[in-house]
């Protein structure tokens, strides 16, 4: 199989959709710890990647999302980052058998502030990354994936904890929130798209991303991809929402259909997204109805070449 960044250059590929969610809907209860399932549950995790596989995923996530020492310290996991970290990706792989995939190990926000902002030192976050992304790649992950991120300074950690785990491939993924006056979106901690992309090629990433947020739809991330391309070479991926997240009977619900969201697939394609998948609420049906349309861009495409 080709290294994934030569894969993207001759043809976009499909990620996956949810992971959280999904793990909801099989039972993980709210506040639990989802990666733990990679231990005490992996037959459940994989059937969720292996549904996205079926569906035409070109390449999933690992359920690590929380992976780091420091949030897996909040569910007295801390003294098991290695091994749920490898078995994600195992598990990653196993959802493939019998096609091609890339797995990509994910690495999500250590869920605080650093100094002088809030109480986790620099140091310690360093370590939490590093610890991660060595666990990621040893256990044979084809690239890495830092995402969710808000602030420049926690994703240049994510960045470095990658590269010198020697990750053969790095990815930048920030989440960003639409004003409130509508105009425009920037992440959280007020970092514009432009100013984010620069800094990720600077610090090493070889692919530049953006993924969940608020009010990101297939719109706003085919906007997005506008503006990286505006100042970076590099190859874009996306994972939007499934819409935006509403509160019923007290459960987060994302009602964005897949007929919905694919609508969204040929304008980012167009727009020059090379990887393409789906953040919360997103399902396997969502992944099933991107491939649909995708395929028939790519054939459309090929045709008219
Ligand atoms: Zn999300």
């Amino acid at each position: 199989m080709k290294p994934l960044l030569e894969a993207i250059h001759e043809c976009p590929l499909l990620a996956d959709g949810a992971m959280g969610t999904q793990l909801m809907i099989a039972g993980l209860m709210q506040g639990n710890c989802g990666e733990e399932w990679n231990l005490t549950h992996p037959e459940r995790v994989l059937a969720i990647q292996r549904a996205y596989a079926e569906a035409g995923s070109d390449c999933i996530l690992t359920n690590t999302f929380g992976g780091s020492r420091i949030m897996l310290n909040r569910h007295s996991n801390g003294d098991r980052v290695d091994a749920i970290n490898r078995a994600g990706v195992a598990i990653a792989r196993e959802a493939f058998r019998g096609k091609s995939g890339y797995v990509i190990g994910d690495i999500g926000p250590f869920g605080g502030l650093m100094e002088p902002y809030g109480d986790f030192l620099e140091s310690d976050v360093r370590a939490a990354f590093a610890e991660q992304a060595r666990a990621l790649v040893d256990g044979g992950a084809d690239a890495i994936i830092v995402e969710t991120q808000t602030s420049l300074e926690e994703l240049a950690l994510g960045i470095e904890a990658a590269r010198e785990a020697g990750a053969p491939c790095i990815i930048g993924s920030m989440a960003y929130d639409i004003t409130l006056d509508g105009s425009t979106f920037r992440t959280m901690m007020g970092v514009d798209p432009e100013c984010a992309a620069e800094f990720m090629e600077r610090h090493g990433a070889h692919i530049v991303a953006l993924n969940c947020g608020t009010g990101m739809d297939m719109e706003r991330a085919r906007q997005a991809v506008e503006r990286y391309r505006e100042v970076t070479a590099l190859p874009v991926m996306v994972q939007p929402n499934a819409g935006q997240p509403k509160l019923v009977d007290m459960h987060v619900v994302y009602d964005e259909t897949p007929g919905q969201m694919a609508c969204g697939v040929v304008p980012l394609l167009k727009a020059g997204a090379a990887i393409l998948g789906a953040c919360c609420g997103s399902t396997p049906e969502h992944i099933r109805a991107f491939r649909l349309a995708m395929d028939e861009y790519l054939e459309y495409e090929s045709q008219t070449v």
